[in-house]
């Protein structure tokens, strides 16, 4: 089973290199693929560091040239590369610019793969499956650059989209990683833990990244982190939003609008209540439901004074809804 993997590594090595070779040197990488790349605003050095490929059109770019370097079918189906499907078999990412996913040492362990333009009869991006070495629910994009820089800043970036990664990397912003589109999990949260105990949020600036958020926070405080949140205008996402402000003035709208989670939940949610009372006494609830997940009763009893003051309740009242829900917990 070891050997398996280690053969693997190689193998999903070799396909790295085969994309980046697609990109750089193939007729329809340069032209297709490259100049995608290129009108998003990414830099030469910045497609070297992510090691961003292009897969070709052709049904079997990639099976050609792994099975005439002596990789096997079995070991090509078990990376996720190639699909066997009745009598045939063909290559799992054609026409598409290539996002390896790394281990946090740095070895590409599978690969998201993006559809040029926006035709609606495809998935916009198409990911390897799971194999014995890629478990979707332990990875986050970014995580072989970002460990370092975590641990220096002390603070997490987690975003939605490879490129959100990519574009802060191009603001000069290395503590970033993504979860790729899918909620966030427990694995990912303790990972995240090893480098800093706080995470800042950047999901997209749309409902379903607001959602996201919010559910994905919860996680957070269960963890034992530190959680804060940066909204973005509808419809924007750090990627367009970076581009839009600059890398100077982007960071600084980081810096500035940076809110602590409780505070930013029981905002969000007293601003949907709006003045009813019934509404607004749902709401403390929930909040009160956050702070029960904090592990620290100091930062309890703190959080407890400050949405007193948000939800214009007495902090008695909220400090005995707090020992309700704990007690029901226990
Ligand atoms: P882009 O800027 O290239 O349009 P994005 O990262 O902004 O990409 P979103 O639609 O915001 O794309 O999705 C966030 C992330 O969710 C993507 O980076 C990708 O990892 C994942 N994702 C999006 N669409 C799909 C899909 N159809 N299948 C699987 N994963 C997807
Ligand atoms: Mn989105
Ligand atoms: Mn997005
Ligand atoms: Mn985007």
């Amino acid at each position: 089973e070891h050997q398996e993997k280690e053969s693997l590594y190689i193998v999903l090595k070799f396909a790295t290199e085969y994309f980046q070779d697609i990109l750089k040197n193939h007729p329809e990488g340069k032209s297709i693929g490259y100049s995608y790349l290129r009108e998003r605003g990414f830099s030469d050095a910045i497609i070297q560091k992510f090691e961003l490929g292009y897969s070709t059109e052709a049904w079997d770019g990639l099976l050609k040239a792994a099975t005439e370097k002596g990789y096997s079918i079995d070991l090509l189906e078990k990376a996720g590369l190639i699909i066997l499907k009745e009598e045939k078999k063909y290559d799992r990412f054609r026409g598409r610019v290539i996002f390896p996913i790394h281990h946090p040492s740095g070895k590409p362990i599978a690969f998201g793969a993006r559809m040029l333009g926006s035709d609606k009869k495809q998935p916009k991006y198409l990911n390897s499956p799971e194999t014995p070495v890629y478990h979707k629910s332990n990875v986050l994009y970014g995580m072989h650059l970002a460990k370092r820089p975590i641990r220096q800043q002390d603070n997490c970036y987690l975003v939605e989209g490879y490129t959100d990664v990519i574009s802060l990397h191009l603001c000069g912003i290395e503590n970033v990683v993504a979860s790729s589109g899918t909620s966030l999990t427990v694995e990912q949260i303790r990972l995240i833990g090893r480098y800093s105990k706080h995470i800042t949020v950047l999901y997209d600036g749309d409902p379903a990244g607001l959602r996201a958020s919010l559910r994905g926070i919860d996680l957070i405080l269960e963890g034992g982190l530190q959680a804060r949140v940066v909204v973005f205008p509808d419809g924007e996402d750090p990627d367009s939003y970076s581009r839009k402000l600059g890398a100077t003035a982007f960071a600084a709208y980081l810096q500035q609008e940076a809110t602590d989670f409780v505070v930013f939940k029981t905002q969000l949610l007293l601003k949907e209540a709006g003045k009813d009372p019934l509404r607004r006494t749902e709401v403390a609830r929930e909040v009160v439901s956050s702070i029960a997940l904090l592990q620290d009763p100091m930062a309890q009893a703190v959080y407890i004074k400050e949405c007193s003051q948000l939800l214009n309740i007495d902090e008695p009242v909220l400090t005995a809804e707090l020992q309700k829900v704990t007690r029901r917990k226990a």
